[in-house]
């Protein structure tokens, strides 16, 4: 049994739907404050079989206790957390009690029921401004918002743990920028108010839900003059942490296999792509124009951002295959059939 935290949101919900296409039993936990029921209702759709669900929050161990009993969980995929750069700087604590306190209560509460594996959803703005290109792994770490630093604490704090206890197993795997949507059109990313990221705002211009893209910045020194970043289809995505689960069930503590019992792995594409390179995209994807204006830089972004995925390539024997025509598809189909979200 896999436990899910945050499984209703919008990576969790296609890794329940790979989980379980590959067999896995899956109880997925979440407080569904930035998420619907319905994500779960549809997962179960797409792959004809049920999981268990707990409403119930992070922070409260209890509750996590009572959830990983209930379940017989044997390893853990935590995604539960708040994910905004701009609110993480308004509202740093509220950061910090929920991925922080929120991951010590999990790994409390795991300790409690004797789970020792987990794959852990990190960022790939742990690495701040890059200091060189493609990012690997041993980049600095050098975050530059509270969002960034909550991610690189709990980092911390997982490697402290295996430091104690070198027979626990932890993936950390840090995010590039997920984007699409599972092909079925039934999942995806349906965000609460207005979107801060690039495809969620342009695919809600497509469908009419917004006028026009603001794009932030047309004087970095990159090609084009606009934002490079490395999107991976969020299927990709999954299927990489399906491969971290399976390499973690594989490590050989009697080999004392310590380079394997705590991984930190990029999931990317290692292809970076611009702002305009992503529109044309969409644009194609949707038949029709996206209308945009230039705008000043958005605080606190940086140029250009990309992956080196050979790492991953290594370690867990994953490598990003769908493209970013497959990455536009996917996410108009989502938005174009859904375009209210959830809501009906
Ligand atoms: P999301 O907001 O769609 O999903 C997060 C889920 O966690 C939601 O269902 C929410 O209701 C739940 N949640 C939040 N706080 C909780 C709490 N205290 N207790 C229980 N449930 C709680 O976000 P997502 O895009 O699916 O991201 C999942 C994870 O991946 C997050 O940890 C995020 O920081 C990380 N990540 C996301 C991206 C991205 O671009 N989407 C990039 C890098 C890392
Ligand atoms: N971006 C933009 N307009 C938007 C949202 C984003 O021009 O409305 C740009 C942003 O400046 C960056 C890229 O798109 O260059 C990706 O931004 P996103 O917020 O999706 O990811 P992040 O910056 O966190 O990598």
């Amino acid at each position: 049994m896999i436990f899910v935290t945050g499984g209703a949101g919008y990576i969790g919900s296609h890794i329940c739907v790979e989980l379980l296409n590959a067999g896995y039993d899956v109880t997925v936990f979440d407080n569904f404050s930035n998420s619907s029921p319905e994500a779960l209702v549809r997962v179960q759709q797409i792959t004809g079989r049920n999981l268990q669900v707990i409403r119930g929050d992070c922070r409260d161990r209890d509750a996590l206790i009572t959830a990983l009993q209930q379940s017989q969980t044997n390893a853990v995929i935590h995604f539960a957390g708040l994910k905004a750069v701009g609110e993480s700087v308004s509202k740093p604590l509220n950061y910090y009690d929920h991925n922080v306190v929120g991951t010590l209560r999990l790994l409390e509460a795991m300790q409690v029921c004797h789970i020792r594996t987990i794959v852990f959803s990190s960022s790939a703005t742990v690495y701040g401004d890059p200091v060189h290109l493609p990012i690997t792994e041993d980049h600095p770490l050098s975050p530059t918002n509270p969002y960034g630093r909550s991610k690189w604490m709990i980092e911390e704090i997982l490697r402290d743990v295996y430091r104690s206890d070198p027979s626990i197993r932890i993936c950390i795997l840090r995010y590039f920028n997920p984007v699409g949507a599972h092909d079925s059109g039934l999942i995806g990313e349906d965000p609460q108010g207005i979107p801060n990221n690039l495809v969620p705002f342009i695919a809600q211009v497509a469908v009419g839900r917004r006028e026009r893209l603001n794009i932030w910045g047309n004087d970095y020194p990159t090609p084009d003059r606009t934002g490079v970043r490395d999107y991976i289809h969020v299927v990709d995505l999954a299927i990489g942490h399906l491969q971290a689960l399976a390499v973690l069930k594989n490590i050989d503590h009697e080999r004392n296999d310590q380079s394997f019992g705590c991984m930190t792995v990029n999931l990317g594409t290692g292809q970076g792509h611009s702002v305009l390179d992503v529109i044309h995209a969409y644009e194609k994807a949707c038949g029709h124009s996206i209308p945009y204006q230039m705008a000043p830089r958005r605080s606190g972004d940086i140029a250009v951002c990309y992956a080196d995925p050979q790492f991953a390539y290594k370690i867990l024997g994953w490598k990003a295959q769908l493209s970013l025509e497959a990455m536009c598809r996917d996410s108009w189909r989502w938005q174009s059939r859904n375009p209210n979200g959830y809501q009906k």
